[in-house]
């Protein structure tokens, strides 16, 4: 007679959801401190097998490993600018060898000692919005990220800061490859993780979510009140251009993210971020800076004027210097709190998707196909 081989498929314990954590702990009899400590190898020391943790008995990391497994991304390139910006290629486990970027931003005090170190992670492989200025739009959308492949972007990046500068990431922007807030369950669970003390620790408030805005999604972070910040991707003041260079605002246009902006300050009473790109003859003129200031005056808000990195193939250009100082005085004038961002990482592909375009990322669904 032949035997029967099965073969137990291994759960990525990076992949389950909290509930699902502590029911697979709870099925292991594995409570209280004992679940602590795994968590705290998952996402505090950032793990990669369990044979490391050390603190659990070895019959039980020799059950673990016969059930289980903790999948851990690699680092598949990094580039280095001058002006200290580390970029880092993500290769993801799967057959696909997807990869995703994310980047870190140091800035320093005058006398050279490291301040914020701000992280930028994906959240998605590729983006469907298509956002004519953006590397990873042209790339279209291939999957989403797991909460586990968001929190190990800021794990090892957390490492290389502290070797590097001497000190732990301060700052997490959701702004790199993907939309966060269409991958909203993952990036919610990260951003929990993230700021949980037995995680990486960093607290809500240093966190924040960026979207192009996405009016339903915008509306249950409000009810979730997890205390992060969100940021507004909006380059654009008025529905014409926003359609122009943002496929999104065809369905949701401004009048409708103004409903959700409300709603979210209403629930939260937090202070929201508008993201600016400021193109040269397209959207920098004193009557975009009018429009923006009275958007920013939906609720109390912020504004970001970025200054952008030019991309191949992208006939958007960086404005112009004076017409940014213009931009600047009229906001200025109409008392809109507005902080420029100079562009970082220019000797580098700094712009989202720019280096997993290069290393030949295929292309995916966008909003046009879907
Ligand atoms: S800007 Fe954001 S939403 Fe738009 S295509 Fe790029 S990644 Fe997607």
């Amino acid at each position: 007679m032949e035997e029967e081989s099965t073969i137990v498929e291994k759960k990525d314990l990076k992949s389950l959801n909290s509930e699902e954590l502590k029911q697979f702990c709870d099925e292991l009899d594995l409570v209280g401190y004992r679940a602590d400590q795994l968590y705290q190898w998952l996402y505090q020391k950032g793990a990669s097998s369990f044979d490391e943790m050390t603190n659990l008995s070895k019959d039980l990391r020799a059950k673990l490993n016969e059930i289980a497994e903790v999948k851990r991304i690699t680092i598949h390139s990094q580039q280095q600018s001058e002006d200290g910006t580390m970029k880092f290629l993500f290769q993801l486990d799967g057959p696909e060898k997807y990869k995703v970027e994310a980047v870190l931003i140091p800035d320093f005090y005058p006398d050279g000692v490291p301040n914020r170190l701000t992280v930028c992670v994906s959240s998605q492989v590729g983006c469907m919005f298509g956002c004519s200025f953006c590397a990873t739009g042209k790339m279209g959308y291939f999957r989403n990220l797991t909460h586990g492949e968001i929190v190990d972007q800021v794990q090892i990046i957390n490492e290389i800061a502290e070797e590097k500068f001497g000190k732990k990431i301060t700052n997490i922007v959701y702004m790199g490859m993907g939309e966060p807030l269409h991958n909203f369950k993952a990036v919610v669970e990260s951003a929990k993780i993230i700021s949980n003390p037995m995680g990486t620790d960093l607290s809500p408030k240093r966190i924040t979510i960026s979207t192009v805005g996405l009016t339903k999604q915008i509306m249950q972070l409000a009810d979730l009140d997890i205390g992060i910040n969100l940021a507004i991707s909006l380059h654009a003041a008025d529905d014409e251009k926003r359609n122009e260079i943002m496929p999104i605002n065809s369905s949701l246009n401004l009048e409708k993210l103004r409903e959700a902006v409300k709603y979210y300050h209403e629930k939260t009473d937090n202070p929201l971020t508008y993201e600016y790109l400021l193109f040269d003859d397209f959207n920098d003129s004193a009557l975009d800076a009018k429009r923006l200031a009275s958007i920013a005056r939906w609720v109390p808000s912020k504004v970001n004027i970025i200054m952008y990195n030019d991309v191949a193939g992208v006939a958007l250009r960086r404005a112009r210097e004076e017409k940014l100082n213009q931009f600047m005085k009229v906001l200025t004038n109409q008392r809109v709190t507005a902080t420029v961002r100079r562009s970082r990482g220019d000797d580098i592909d700094a712009g989202c998707g720019q280096l997993a375009i290069r290393e030949g990322q295929e292309k995916g669904k966008s909003m046009a196909k879907a």
